[in-house]
């Protein structure tokens, strides 16, 4: 196909954003004026010529190459001037359309494009941390002998406060638990998967049933706590007295949010509801899960079939999930250690499931 069929065929519809223009001018006047054209179509014919055999070397998208000879008039104080004016334009148009292609990178890579419409929620508790947070405070700070007499006779929301009421009450401070809180561990490789889906793009939030006292000291004291936008958890605040209270998520003396999977103080696949009613109004947007508990496995339930869930495995969530695969539409990717967690996301985030159902939907109406 020749260049001008070519150009017939790149209707303005067809046409993508970009567009690049060059001038060369060439200055006519008098009799050199019938020169400088031979010598301009020549040049465009040897022009032709070699962007053909580009062509042929480089079958990638996208570009089309037009060029055109014209006269541009200039009115000026001492009357009117003439120049040739040799444009060429090279302009985008999609891949089918074109005969005449080279590669381009001008667009995002479909990568970064789905990360920026991607929100990757984390649960904290034996996810982001390898341990529990709750379970970490009561160990160190010499509360196991009470947590086991009182862990049947309350609600865990419940017993947390009252945890850090006898820590308040034994002289220990908000100074004492934070120390105790900088000591907990963070595999390098989870700190390198939350900054490299951040510098991705993608939006990252916890949702956690610790709570936020305990979350936000974590993750400050490991530098990524600027990675989150959000976090939903039950709120925490220190108290008249210098005591650290811990409340639930959800106000129990209101209505109950009814749902049977998950305890009374937080349902999380009520904050993926919220979650999803906020993005569907924003374009496409997909959620990758991860997370290893029984509270986990109410928002897995609520995922579609273009989000991900990486249940932790062998722990609850996952043992949920292999219990009936037919209840998840995610798709399913466990995760052990957080080398696998770093991997499996970075790869995820670089999926693309719209795509890829496209392309095997095209596959199979081709069989
Ligand atoms: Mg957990």
């Amino acid at each position: 196909m020749d260049l001008e069929s070519l150009m017939r065929l790149s209707v303005p519809s067809m046409q993508r954003s970009h567009q690049l223009s060059m001038e060369a001018k060439a200055e006519a006047g008098g009799g050199g004026r019938e020169g400088a054209l031979i010598v301009i179509s020549v040049f465009l014919l040897s022009l032709k010529a070699l962007i053909s055999i580009v062509h042929l070397a480089l079958p990638n998208d996208s570009l089309i190459f037009s060029f055109s000879v014209g006269e541009r008039m200039t009115m000026g104080r001492n009357g009117t001037s003439s120049c040739m004016v040799l444009s060429c334009s090279i302009t985008r148009i999609y891949p089918s359309m074109v005969s005449l292609s080279l590669p381009l990178r001008e667009n995002p890579a479909p990568a970064l494009w789905m990360a920026g419409n991607t929100v990757v929620l984390f649960d904290f508790d034996r996810t982001i941390i390898d341990g529990d947070s709750d379970n970490r405070v009561i160990t160190e700070m010499g509360l196991t002998s009470l947590f086991n007499k009182l862990r049947f006779n309350l609600p865990w929301n419940s017993l947390m406060d009252r945890m850090l009421e006898e820590l308040h009450s034994q002289g220990k401070t908000v100074e004492d638990i934070t120390e105790c809180l900088k000591g907990t561990p963070l595999d390098q490789h989870i700190i390198a998967a939350i900054k490299a889906a951040h510098a991705l793009g993608c939006e990252l939030r916890i949702i956690s049933d610790a709570n936020l006292f305990y979350i936000e000291t974590i993750l400050e004291h490991q530098g990524v706590l600027g990675c989150f936008s959000r976090i939903d958890t039950n709120p925490s605040f220190v108290d008249e007295e210098g005591r650290l209270r811990i409340l639930p998520f959800h106000d129990l003396s209101s209505t109950p949010h009814g749902c049977k999977l998950c305890p009374p103080n937080m349902c999380k696949g009520l904050v993926i509801d919220q979650i999803q009613a906020s993005v569907s109004d924003s374009g496409v947007k997909r959620i990758i899960y991860l997370g290893d508990g029984n509270g986990d496995y109410c928002p897995t339930l609520k995922l579609g079939e273009n989000d991900f869930v990486m249940p932790r495995k062998k722990y609850p969530l996952w043992k949920h999930i292999h219990g009936n695969p037919k209840l998840i539409k995610a798709q399913v990717h466990e995760w052990s250690t957080g080398e696998e967690l770093e991997r499996i996301l970075l790869h995820l985030i670089d999926t693309n499931p719209i795509q890829d159902k496209i392309i095997s939907g095209n596959a199979s109406q081709s069989n």
